[in-house]
Parts: structure tokens; sequence; C-alpha cells
């Protein structure tokens, strides 16, 4: 059938889900080197790979026209690439016409004193920021190379900014899952969200997960103890279940890919910093879109890769962590898919 490009059809995969959002990863680099999300030496892809920040304003476009309401920008550290403010403000210009709901990010907030100011200019209204403890040296063991103090800046400065902040937070067994309760209190204390996150086996790295996974079944029913939780039908677009905290009024998030699968209402997909489109963070169903980005300044040979995309998105992951030093689910490690 031919495409109408005045009129492309919205996104449908073959189960009857719409696509209705996407995550792109603007640069699979980092300031960081999370024990969980990558190894100490990566080798990261040469910038000619990369799609330009112009092609990714393209390919983001077209999926807008194509009925995507909500963009995450991530990465990697997205705040890291060259003039990625650019990007920001190129794509506010959907906010302003309405066919965008919203231009969010995902960071590990190193970047966003700096930045935080201009992100609410560009009509960002909410930011994620990882941040999997509040103790410095805890924070430095977890992140290779991160500075506690700057990410609390760069909160602060979100805050201050009017961006609505929420805490990820990666639940490590040993590592974290002490502080769950602080980092509740402080969170809630600010007035942002908490989410926790179970440990996705996504790219080799130098531990072992089975060390690392902690259920966040188990958290909920610790949390249980202390606090009074009811759950929330909110959603935001993303995996998470919410519940509301009797004691402090604010929400925690769970992510739980391994404990419970999300997969049946899932409607995003996700674009990589050289243009592949990945239809499933767990599986390895993708399509290139940068072949058809270069190859005319017309969208239709775009749109046609992006319907192939949706006769391929599978119907789900299958995370295991179970058997120690057993491979990966998919050997991209989650900074380069964009988390
Ligand atoms: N650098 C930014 C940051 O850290 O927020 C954005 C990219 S990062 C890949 C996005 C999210 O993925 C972060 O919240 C991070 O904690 C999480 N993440 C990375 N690797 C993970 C893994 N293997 N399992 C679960 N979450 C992971
Ligand atoms: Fe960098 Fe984010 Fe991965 Fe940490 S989780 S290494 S901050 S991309």
């Amino acid at each position: 059938m031919p495409i109408d490009t005045l009129t492309p059809a919205p996104l449908v995969d073959t189960f009857g889900r719409t696509v209705s959002y996407l995550r792109i990863s603007v640069t699979d680099r980092c300031d960081f080197r999370c024990v969980y999300c990558m190894s100490e030496h990566m080798s990261f892809l040469p910038k000619k790979d990369l799609l330009t920040l112009e092609e990714i304003d393209r390919v983001a476009s077209a999926f807008v026209a194509r009925g995507v309401r909500k963009l995450r920008i991530t990465g990697g550290e997205p705040l890291v690439r060259r003039n990625v403010m650019s990007l920001f403000r190129a794509l506010s210009r959907h906010l302003a016409g309405g066919a965008l709901q919203e231009l969010t990010l995902t960071t590990n907030g190193s970047q966003l004193a700096r930045f935080a100011g201009e992100l609410a200019d560009c009509g960002v209204r909410r930011v994620n920021v990882s941040l999997d403890t509040l103790d410095a040296a805890t924070f430095k063991q977890i992140t290779r190379w991160g500075d506690l103090a700057r990410v609390m800046e760069g909160i602060a400065a979100a805050k201050k900014a009017g961006l609505k902040v929420k805490i990820n937070m990666v639940a490590l067994k040993n590592a974290n899952q002490h502080e769950i309760d602080d980092m509740l209190r402080f969170c809630h204390g600010e007035g942002h969200d908490l989410t926790l996150i179970e440990t996705m086996p996504l790219g080799e790295i130098e531990e072992d997960r089975t060390d690392q996974y902690l259920p966040l079944s188990q958290v909920r029913r610790a949390l249980e103890e202390r606090y009074t939780l009811t759950d929330l039908p909110d959603s935001t677009g993303g995996p998470a279940r919410y519940v509301r905290v009797a004691e402090t009024g604010g929400r925690v998030g769970f992510i739980t890919p391994l404990t419970h699968n999300f997969c049946e209402s899932c409607n995003r997909v996700r674009l990589n910093c050289t243009g592949t489109l990945y239809l499933c963070l767990g599986q390895d169903h993708a399509v290139d879109l940068r072949a058809p980005v270069r190859q005319s300044e017309a969208d239709d040979a775009l749109n046609a890769a992006i319907d192939e995309g949706m006769a391929i998105k599978p119907r789900g992951h299958d995370f295991v962590i179970e058997r120690r030093g057993a491979a990966p689910a998919v050997t991209r490690h989650m900074s380069s898919t964009g988390g």
C-alpha cells in the first residue's frame, strides 16, 4: 500500500498495542560508569555513526506526526552530548503546536545545575534523575566516577526551575538496600516521587548480576511493615506501578521487569543514537532508520521503515536472573539502547 505522507497512519503493532511513546538515546557516552549499567572500560561508538541532532529531530518529528505524544531524551548521559539543548529547543515546537504532550528526559543529574533553567524554558516539565544513594562513598562505589554533591546541586536546581523531579533508584542487594527508607524520606520531604527499579540483565558488566539483584516484591513487603501503602491507578505512561505512602504523603513507583512482566500494556519503542529503532528493551528486534533518513529528504522511506518496526514488535521480553554467570538477555547495555 502506498504511504500517505499527508496523514500517516497511527502506530499500532500486531498485538493491537498503540505506540505513543518514543525514547531517544542521543549518545551512548556517559560521565559515570554505574556498576549495573556499564563496565569501567567501555568502548563507545565513533561519532560519525551517530545521527546528527537535526536527524534525531526529523525522526522524532515523524513519530509525532504518527501519534507519538511523549518523547523522552536519554542515553548514556543525554546532557553530555554537545549542543543537546538545540534538540530540546527544536522539539519544543511540537509542544507549542499541541501535537506533543510531553517532552522529558532521564539524566544522572551531573549537568543539571547548568541546564535546568533552559530545559524548563524549552517546555520540559518533569525530569527523571537517577540517584541510588545519599551516601557520598556509596555513590562513588556505585557510579565509579560520579560526585554526589554535584548531583544534589542539580536536583536542587531542577526544583528551583520549577521542574517536577522523579528520582530513579536501582535497588541493589547489599549496596543500597538499607537506604530505601532514607531515600523515601528525602524524596518525599522534597516533594519528589521515588521510583525503585530492579536490575535488568542488559549488557556485560564486570560483576555478576545475581549478586546485585533484589526483587522489589521483597522490598515492598519490607516497606509495608513500616508504612501504609495504598495502590494508585496513576500511570505516567511508563511501566511503573505507584503506591501512596500515608506517612509521608508521597508516591513510590515500582518498576519490576523481573517479578512482574509489564509488556502487555507496552506503548513504547526506543531509538538509539545511531538511528536503530529497538522495538523492545529486552529483545533484539530492530529496524534501521538512519539509512532511510539519509536516503531522501521526504519521509516516505522513513515511514515505511517505522511500519516494518511495528510489524515485528515482539510480545514482550523474557528476562531472568537466576543462573549464576548467565549471559545477559541482550548484549546491548542499557546505555546504548536508552533507559
Ligand atoms: N544516564 C542517565 C541516567 O542514569 O539517568 C540516563 C540513561 S540510564 C541508562 C537510564 C536509567 O537506566 C537509569 O535510571 C539507570 O539507573 C537505569 N539502568 C541502567 N542500567 C540498568 C540495568 N541493568 N537494570 C536496571 N536499570 C538500569
Ligand atoms: Fe551513565 Fe546512566 Fe548508565 Fe549510570 S545508568 S553509567 S549514569 S548511562
